[in-house]
């Protein structure tokens, strides 16, 4: 269902609409973790008046440790809403559990299924029940092939609103956290008509590296980006290390327009 043998022209997946697949490039931004109220609500203001369209933020942490900070489960989805209700940006969240959907389903408009779920394949046709747009990260050593599958667990149940997210690969490279498999894109696009979206920041690990990947994510066809930004970054629960300050966040998204206007 996800092949273009199947459907030739691209699918616009529509998220409140905010529109991926189409000719725009929206960006996704936001903290790794929802932390508080206040931090989440800053933040979504500012990644609007730069231009994001949409608000990330996780309240389900798929942590490797289970003595890390796993989350502040439905009380981080609350501040979500509040965010969406402050700012008017639709918001996207992880959900790691089949048994979390209902709850996830009521507080956010897309879905989103980590990299270290990409086949929970109950997750999936969970999912797929839903008739809210699901992001699906690639695994971190998931084949393409293997990846297309796993959107079929979704699309099998009747739920055709997924996107794709590229998001780094697992390779003998350790100057970056995942090496970004930007060959992907035109790859997928080839393959299925399902939008296809970079996640520069969990394949880059350090924040300077973002700005280039996300610019080549640009030029190189990308439907969309998600981007980690933390008012504090040196103070996040999580991934710190690779999310932008508000302000490399602003300077990014003027170097990002200018891309897609030269191409
Ligand atoms: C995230 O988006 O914060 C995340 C955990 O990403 P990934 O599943 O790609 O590691
Ligand atoms: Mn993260």
């Amino acid at each position: 269902l996800a092949s273009r043998e199947v459907k030739p022209e691209p699918s616009i997946i529509d998220v409140c609409g905010v529109k991926f697949g189409g000719e725009n490039i929206p960006v996704i931004a936001g903290p790794c973790s929802v932390e508080n109220e206040e931090g989440v609500i800053k933040t979504a203001e500012f990644i609007k008046a730069a231009g994001a369209q949409m608000l990330r933020g996780g309240a389900f942490k798929p942590r490797t440790s289970p003595y890390s900070f796993q989350g502040l489960e439905e009380d981080g989805l609350k501040i979500l809403a509040k965010a969406r209700e402050a700012t008017g940006l639709p918001i996207v969240t992880e959900v790691t559990n089949p048994r979390y959907v209902d709850m996830v389903y009521k507080y956010a408009d897309m879905f989103q299924v980590g990299a270290r779920n990409v086949q929970n394949f109950a997750l999936l046709s969970e999912l797929g029940k839903t008739d809210k747009p699901v992001l699906l990260k690639r695994g971190m050593s998931t084949t393409i092939e293997e990846y297309l599958n796993a959107t079929e667990y979704i699309l099998s149940e009747g739920n055709k609103n997924v996107i794709l997210c590229e998001r780094g690969l697992r390779t003998f490279e350790t100057a970056t956290r995942n090496t970004l498999d930007i060959s992907a894109v035109p790859v997928i696009k080839e393959k299925s008509h399902l939008p296809i979206i970079i996640d520069p920041s969990h394949a880059a690990g350090h924040w300077q590296y973002v700005g280039p990947l996300s610019k080549a994510a640009v030029a190189i066809g990308a439907d969309g980006l998600i981007i980690e930004v933390h008012p504090e970054p040196e103070k996040a629960w999580s991934d710190g290390a690779q999310s932008l300050t508000p302000t490399q966040f602003l300077k990014l998204m003027g170097s990002m327009r200018s891309i897609a206007l030269a191409i």
